[in-house]
């Protein structure tokens, strides 16, 4: 497996390669101290997972998530600082999957980085699973395509997962709870505000009204449901 650091705190890089060393041998361990070599890196090592700091000394984190996003769906782990006025939902927006508060523990970022290569391995889903077509809408699971309206419509691993179990659970509410267990693993069923901006970004991506959404509903107090689009 390989690991890319983004990030221009030399200790922090020290601390990520002790952490794969010591807890998840064959992991290599690559870094970039600024965010235009980050994205280089990104297209010459095709790593498995990122991990990037938000304060960099040319681009910020989310320009580099930013151009990382225009042709690669690689996992994301933004670093933030605790205390600091890190826009979480901004990086999420932009399509990191997972953040991590510094200063963080071996556990913490071992177990960080487990769950979003989970999520990014796919769906268990078989190749004669019948694509999902409605109104303007095709989703089809099995070859990973989506589109809205004839134009491919590009998610994120993460995104894919939870459109899938929406899906499946079509007109039924899944809670907060059981949708943060299934797509982003147990540990994380407090995690109401990350749910909550990816939800946000699917309905964008799938032409559904923020504010007055007809596709994901926002059933207060309990989940979403998913209704199947009828134009
Ligand atoms: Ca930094």
């Amino acid at each position: 497996m390989k690991v890319l650091v983004i990030e221009d705190d030399s200790g922090i890089i020290e601390v990520v390669s002790l952490c794969f060393q010591l807890r998840w041998s064959g992991t290599t361990v690559i870094s970039a101290a600024n965010g235009k070599k980050g994205v280089e890196l990104v297209e010459t090592e095709s790593p498995d997972v990122i991990i990037l700091d938000i304060g960099l000394p040319d681009i910020d984190g989310y320009q580099v998530l930013k151009e990382i996003r225009r042709f690669s769906e690689v996992p994301v782990i933004m670093l933030t600082v605790r205390g600091e006025d890190t826009d979480v939902a901004k990086g999420l927006e932009l399509g990191a999957d997972d953040y991590i508060t510094k200063p963080f523990s071996h556990i913490e970022l071992i177990a960080r980085v487990q769950a979003v290569l989970r999520r990014s391995q796919g769906l268990s889903v078989t190749d004669d699973e019948k694509p999902f077509i409605a109104g303007k809408l095709s989703v089809d699971f099995a070859r990973n395509e989506v589109t809205l309206d004839g134009q491919a419509v590009r998610l994120t691993s993460t995104e894919r997962k939870l459109l899938y179990h929406l899906i499946r659970n079509e007109g039924r509410i899944l809670s907060h709870d059981s949708l943060l267990a299934k797509v982003w693993g147990d540990t994380y069923v407090d995690a109401r505000d990350l749910l909550r901006v990816h939800i946000q970004h699917l309905r964008q991506k799938l032409g559904d009204n923020s504010d007055s959404p007809s596709i994901i509903t926002t059933e207060h107090g309990i989940g979403y449901k998913f209704t199947r689009p009828s134009n």
